[in-house]
């Protein structure tokens, strides 16, 4: 293992203690083909399952495992046909077993930093599929909440509104000018900062840089 493996599992696994105390489940994997192996053991065959727009889980390969598995119902919002379609699929997601996310940022001590635009991730986030993983690359794990508020809203969002070609003052030089914006993808912040014990919640930290 190399110095900067070890230091991930390391981090990894604070963090992971420091989720417990939260009642929060949390696993660590070392590659995003564990990762993967570990989220398809997490979901029993026949559930229901859902996903928000993250760039980690369909980059890492974990949603074209879901499909490839064949053994869950999904309601993926990119095979919609209309924007209509995605609406209803979107609110189909509340009803699944599980919905799974990646997490814009998340501090040391386990929260859960997430910023959206549309509101349908913190919404599902928050209240509505019975269970939530998120798989989460190493390189979003922050020092605090403050640093992780900070990396969500000062590299997170000014990422992906230059992916999504958004019409916002971050699009044009990279800094986020904490804009009100019609057009801003960070309407809504929400933060995991504790749960209750019922294990809604599971994180699986991988040991790659995923996402933004
Ligand atoms: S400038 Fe606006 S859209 Fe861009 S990151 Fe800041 S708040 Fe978000």
């Amino acid at each position: 293992m190399t110095p900067i493996e070890q230091r991930n599992e390391l981090l990894a696994n604070k963090v992971i203690k420091s989720l417990s105390t939260r009642h929060i489940d949390g696993y660590y994997s070392a590659t995003s083909a564990d990762a993967i192996k570990k989220v398809l053991t997490l979901i029993p065959q026949g559930s229901s399952v859902s996903w928000g727009g993250s760039m980690t889980i369909r980059d890492m390969g974990l949603t074209n495992a879901l499909h490839k598995a064949d053994i869950y119902t999904l309601f993926d919002r990119d095979m919609a046909q209309s924007p209509e379609e995605a609406q209803a699929i979107y609110r189909q997601a509340f009803g699944a077993d599980f919905y799974i996310s990646s997490a814009n940022a998340m501090s040391e001590q386990g929260d859960i930093v997430n910023i959206d635009g549309n509101g349908n991730r913190v919404a599902a986030i928050a209240w509505g599929p019975k269970k939530v993983v998120f798989v989460v690359g190493i390189n979003k794990i922050a020092k605090d909440l403050d640093a992780a508020i900070k990396r969500a809203r000062g590299t997170a969002a000014p990422i992906n509104t230059v992916r999504l070609n958004r019409d916002t003052p971050c699009t044009l030089d990279g800094v986020c000018h904490d804009c009100h914006s019609a057009n801003s993808i960070c309407n809504q912040i929400h933060i995991i900062r504790n749960s209750y014990d019922n294990r809604r919640f599971t994180v699986v930290i991988v040991g790659e840089e995923l996402g933004y």
